[in-house]
């Protein structure tokens, strides 16, 4: 009989007093009663007799097992043999074991339990009954390759929902001809939807959306579908507060055997603030790209009519226009002074603008340096000697050279030997040049008022001058040292200090040999 019986299956006749059992009883003795047959059932069993010594149970003796156990092991003989001798140590290992059958032995209600028998080193899952004084029928099952299923399911789980809290994603699984959407409580949380009001469908995801982001991402989920490639959206939801955020998508489609999608499964993250910072990374640097540019201009712009008043005046100076007075000669060379300040000025400007703006072009040479440094003594010299300072260039090979931009070192040189005159008030002013393995030290050496420690790597900053007094009273912006080191770093060296407050200051500018001396 095919048919299965349904509650209003004449076949269930007579339905009338369908409670009462009565009427079934012939049937159920023609089926064989309720009696059950051990050995054809698909479950072992064992019937077991406890043993007591002094009154305390202590083992148990099998009387007998079932066929399917016996089949399931079937170098082992049970009937007869104490569960010590089966399971050595199953008396202490697994001591519970022993208490459970002996409360159901002494008359106690059935048990089910399911352990892991360390005799055995396996999980069983047992129920127990007794149906006489001192003895026990144990139907069981060994379940260690489902526990420990289990145990690998609920791992994945485990680590799974970490994954899902920690980076705070969503799951979303799409049956695909149903349309059902099933969606995690994390998911619904970056929809800005409660999981117990809403329900998870196409619908309320649309809803959620902003308008304008809407066509794209259905289309790229779509597409996703119909190309078979891995799904990538980015869209915009708006949240109840009001507050727009953005999700990303990941996603993949699943296909049956005849290649018809089935489901889609997928993650979703909140980027919004990424989204903030990339746009904010965006932003600051056009800015700082645009306010390059402007410097630039600016300062070129400047610098025309600058070199005019400087120029004018250094002719009217030269007498070229007719002869001047004393005070007239005073003035007028304070005005081509503070051109010539003023265009140093403008000149630092547009270097830290090229070099903010990675626009500075150096054209590296094998420099002989020994002229180069003769060279910016020699230009300095006036000046050192005006403030009775000694300035000299102490021994430098003659044929040593230094892989740098040779105007640029110059301008490198010439700034340090400034300071260095500029910041000492009595001794000395030296350049000592020392040639390394595949380096050359230039040292700018004074025995001026010095740097504190907590300045020394301030003073490379743009703007940046000591805060020292004896230093503040001199003339200067505080671009110099800004602009040598990132020319020296442009050129591939660096450029280090060392000073003691009180004696004096070196500035080292270290370089790769040029080419022709290091060959
Ligand atoms: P400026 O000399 O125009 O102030 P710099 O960038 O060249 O700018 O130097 C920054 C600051 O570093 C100076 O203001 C000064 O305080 C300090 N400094 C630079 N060179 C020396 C030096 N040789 N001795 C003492 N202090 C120095």
């Amino acid at each position: 009989m095919d048919r299965p019986i349904s509650l209003t299956d004449p076949q269930r006749e007579p339905a009338a007093d369908a409670r009462g059992t009565a009427p079934f009883e012939a049937d159920l003795a023609a089926a064989g009663g309720t009696l059950v047959d051990p050995d054809f059932l698909l479950t072992p069993m064992a019937v077991c007799r406890m043993i007591y010594v002094d009154g305390k149970p202590t083992d148990w003796l099998h009387l007998y097992v079932n066929r399917v156990w016996q089949e399931q092991r079937p170098d082992t003989t049970f009937v007869g043999k104490l569960a010590s001798e089966l399971f050595p140590g199953i008396v202490d290992l697994d001591r519970e074991v022993l208490e459970t059958f002996a409360r159901v032995a002494a008359g106690g209600p059935p048990e089910r339990f399911t352990r892991y028998l360390r005799s055995a080193r396996e999980w069983f899952d047992v129920q127990t009954y007794s149906r006489r004084p001192g003895y026990f029928v144990a139907v069981f099952e060994v379940v260690s390759e489902r526990i420990e299923r289990e145990r690998i399911l609920h791992d994945a789980q485990r680590r799974l929902s970490l994954a899902q809290s920690l980076s705070r994603s969503g799951i979303w699984d799409w049956d695909i001809p149903d349309g059902k959407v099933f969606w995690t409580p994390e998911m619904y949380r970056l929809l800005g939807l409660d999981p117990e009001t809403s329900e998870a469908s196409f619908d309320t995801w649309r809803a959620v959306l902003e308008p304008a982001d809407l066509a794209a991402a259905e289309e790229r989920i779509n597409s996703s579908v119909a190309s078979r490639m891995p799904l990538f959206n980015e869209y915009r939801v708006r949240w109840p507060d009001g507050q727009t955020r953005w999700l990303r998508a990941y996603g993949d489609t699943i296909h049956d055997d005849a290649g018809v999608p089935r489901r889609m499964l997928g993650l979703c993250i909140d980027v919004t603030d990424l989204k903030h910072l990339s746009q904010q990374a965006a932003d600051a640097n056009a800015a700082s790209l645009a306010k390059s540019a402007f410097l630039a201009t600016m300062s070129h712009e400047l610098r025309t009519p600058l070199n005019s008043i400087i120029g004018f005046t250094t002719l009217i100076l030269d007498g070229l226009v007719g002869e001047l007075n004393p005070e007239q000669v005073k003035q007028l060379t304070i005005v081509k002074r503070s051109g010539e300040q003023l265009l140093e000025l403008i000149s630092d400007i547009l270097d830290i603008a090229k070099v903010e703006s990675g626009g500075l072009a150096l054209r590296q040479a094998a420099v002989p340096l020994r002229a180069l440094l003769h060279e910016q003594c020699e230009a300095l010299q006036p000046v050192a000697a005006g403030r009775g300072i000694a300035l000299e260039l102490t021994e430098c090979a003659e044929q040593l050279t230094v892989n740098a931009d040779s105007r640029r070192l110059s301008q490198v040189i010439r700034n340090l030997l400034a300071n260095a005159v500029k910041f000492t008030d009595e001794g000395s002013v030296r350049i000592r040049v020392t040639k390394l393995e595949s380096t050359v030290r230039i040292d700018v050496e004074d025995s001026g008022i010095g740097i504190a420690p907590e300045e020394l790597q301030r003073i490379f900053t743009p703007f940046r001058r000591s805060d020292d007094p004896r230093s503040a009273s001199r003339t200067g912006t505080g671009l110099g040292l800004s602009i040598s080191r990132s020319l020296v770093l442009a050129m591939g060296g660096d450029l280090a200090v060392e000073s003691r407050p009180g004696q004096g200051s070196v500035f080292s500018v270290t370089l790769a040999t040029g080419a022709e001396a290091g060959a």
